[in-house]
């Protein structure tokens, strides 16, 4: 298909979108030729600006235009409980589900000697600082259930074994082989309260 450069750039631009073939891509750039320029502005706006506003919290490794992030800046919070977890995303899940009061930290990523990823790639030094001045007492591994997901929470279990810090692993009402980001918040809640000490 022949299309003016312009609009070819535009339909390349949104195959780079997951889940974004060449049919839908060139339906969706179709479809911004035919919205208002103001609308189009604002929109090409909105992606400029999540680029340029949005980077990761200082401390706990979320997403947030501020730093440090709301919820580490929030004095009713529970200081004394991390959550940990692999992505940003799985901060939002665990918020919206409303149960969770204490603290996270985002470790960006899990251990996977498969993909050649190791404790050293992800934030688990940080993490260690962070347990360092000994207001924590509890750390629960939220890491998704799934190989790589329970390799990261076994390591970091390892690892915090001499502390004497609390160590907890979030239940398996979530479904094995799963993304915490996609289990609904019943199910989130469920498997948050059936904790275990590891
Ligand atoms: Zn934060």
């Amino acid at each position: 298909m022949h299309y003016p450069e312009p609009l070819s750039k535009l339909i390349d631009s949104f195959m780079k979108l997951p889940g974004i073939g060449p049919k839908t891509a060139a339906r969706l750039a179709f479809h911004v030729l035919a919205m208002k320029e103001d609308t189009v502005l604002e929109f090409a706006k909105a992606l400029v600006d999540v680029k340029r506003h949005i980077h990761y919290c200082t401390i706990c490794g979320h997403i947030t235009d501020t730093d440090p992030c709301y919820i580490c800046k929030d004095e009713r919070r529970d200081r004394t409980t991390i959550c940990v977890v692999q992505d940003p995303k799985d901060v939002i899940a665990m918020e919206r589900m409303k149960e969770y009061n204490g603290l996270y930290h985002v470790l960006h990523g899990a251990i996977s000697p498969m993909e050649g990823i190791g404790p050293e790639d992800i934030k688990i030094a940080e993490l260690l600082t962070r347990l360092q001045d000994e207001t924590v007492q509890e750390v629960i591994l939220a890491t998704d259930p799934n190989i790589e997901g329970e390799a990261t929470a076994m390591y970091i279990s390892r690892l915090l074994k001499p502390t004497g810090i609390k160590v907890t692993r979030i239940a398996h009402g979530l479904p094995v082989g799963g993304d915490l980001e996609y289990a609904d918040e019943v199910t989130l809640s469920k498997a948050l309260e059936g904790r275990r000490e590891l």
